[in-house]
């Protein structure tokens, strides 16, 4: 082996062990398609974790991502930018929202949404509305603020002082809430689907409970959306569909389609406690992301793309309840759009990882989110024919795996 060959040992050699990657490296993917460094080919129903929205390398990315690098790379919010600004109007003009902040990821986005949802407070309240109400299981990302309004302790643990004012409440719980909220609390924070929870869809009802929660005790209700946005849930984004309208929205994962941007959603109002100084990062809305972010809005906020989640959602429904049927594997199929998961049955239980393992060997990416749900996050346009083979490798891999107990 030569000394430029990397391979999965070279990881445990020179990188921090915070990851677990299979032994396998892709090298190179077009679509729904992706090939390793054997050139064994995969059918992606992972798509990155709910970011390449439109598949790997497609067309309009590409070309906006190198017209837009043969033109001006960075500059910094020192300037504005000509994308940064095209990307805005698009945003606000297709949502709620008036006013947009870019970053980079979307624990960015979240931690520029608690902050200025603080800021808020202390501008128009006082610095005692300062608490910040959020569920169990929700995850906001991983800075020592989202981890901390986030809803699994195990990742808080170790990293303590968190910051203060900061609750947990039962999801799909209103009277829970209820009990919590009080004329401290700054901002209540949810996502419309919870994602790394287990992809557990907010009871619609609930939702509007806590938007009248929410205005009863002012205080602002974001919307974590870096998952369920631009187009995962069959709606641009999830809070449509929901029909109830946040205050503070975060996006990122699709938004730029496997580039790295992150954006945060407000009102004038709201939007007008980050004044000049109060917040920053060297890179959001540089040209490249937003340049390739715009061209993921244009192709995604359409009746052909959006109308086909639906029918891609009910076509991987179909084939989950048929593979249950035949080996009672799945307790529940959930979820909205792209946004899919299969809760292992009792027998299967703790086995998600291995389903994983046995999917990669057939030739399928598939997510687990916990250990006992099976998530599916495909990219929204990912042909018809690839769902089919795809649902065939996890079928296969699913006969290859003998349930507990049996
Ligand atoms: C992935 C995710 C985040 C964190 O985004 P990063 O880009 O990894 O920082 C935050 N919230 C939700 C709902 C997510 O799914």
């Amino acid at each position: 082996m030569s000394d430029n060959t990397v391979n999965r040992a070279t990881f445990d050699a020179v990188m921090v062990p915070n990851y677990n990657p299979p032994a396998i490296i892709p090298v190179r993917g077009k679509g729904s398609r992706l090939w390793d460094q054997e050139g064994r080919e995969y059918i992606d129903f992972a798509a990155g974790i709910a970011v390449n929205a439109l598949g790997h390398c497609h067309p309009a990315l590409l070309n906006a991502l190198k017209t837009q690098a043969d033109k001006v790379w960075h500059l910094s919010n020192v300037f504005t930018n000509e994308p940064a600004l095209e990307l805005a109007k698009k945003m606000t003009g297709r949502t709620f929202a008036e006013q947009v902040f870019f970053c980079n990821s979307g624990a960015e986005a979240n931690e520029a949404a608690f902050k200025l949802a603080r800021k808020y407070a202390h501008d128009n309240f006082s610095g005692d509305k300062h608490e910040i109400i959020a569920f169990h299981q929700a995850f906001h990302g991983r800075t020592l603020f989202t981890v901390s309004v986030g809803g699994q302790a195990k990742y808080r643990e170790g990293f303590e002082p968190v910051p203060a004012g900061i609750s947990h409440v039962p999801f799909n719980d209103i009277e829970a809430l209820r009990a919590a909220i009080s004329e401290h609390t700054c901002a209540v924070v949810m996502e419309p689907i919870q994602g790394e929870g287990g992809v557990i869809p907010a009871d619609p009802e609930f939702a509007k409970a806590v938007r009248t929660l929410c205005d009863e005790h002012q205080a602002l209700l974001i919307f974590d959306e870096v998952q369920t946005g631009v187009g995962r849930s069959g709606a641009l984004y999830a809070y449509e569909s929901l029909g109830v309208t946040p205050d503070i929205l975060t996006s990122a994962k699709g938004l730029g389609g496997g580039f790295p941007i992150g954006a945060m959603l407000t009102t004038k109002k709201v939007g007008a406690s980050f004044g000049v100084g109060s917040h920053g990062t060297t890179y959001g809305g540089n040209p490249l992301g937003c340049s390739v972010a715009k061209a993921v809005l244009d192709v995604v906020d359409t009746p052909e793309t959006l109308d086909g989640v639906q029918r891609r959602h009910d076509l991987i429904v179909e084939r989950l309840e048929a593979i249950n049927a035949q080996h009672h594997c799945f307790s529940q199929i959930r979820g909205k759009g792209l946004l899919l998961g299969a809760e292992l049955s009792p027998r299967w239980q703790g086995r998600g990882g291995d389903v994983l393992a046995a999917a990669r060997e057939q030739g399928l990416m598939l997510l687990i989110a916990g250990p006992n749900v099976l998530r599916f996050t495909p990219s929204l346009i990912i042909p018809e024919d690839d769902i089919q083979q795809g649902m065939d490798r996890l079928e296969r891999a699913i006969e290859t795996l003998k349930p507990n107990n049996q």
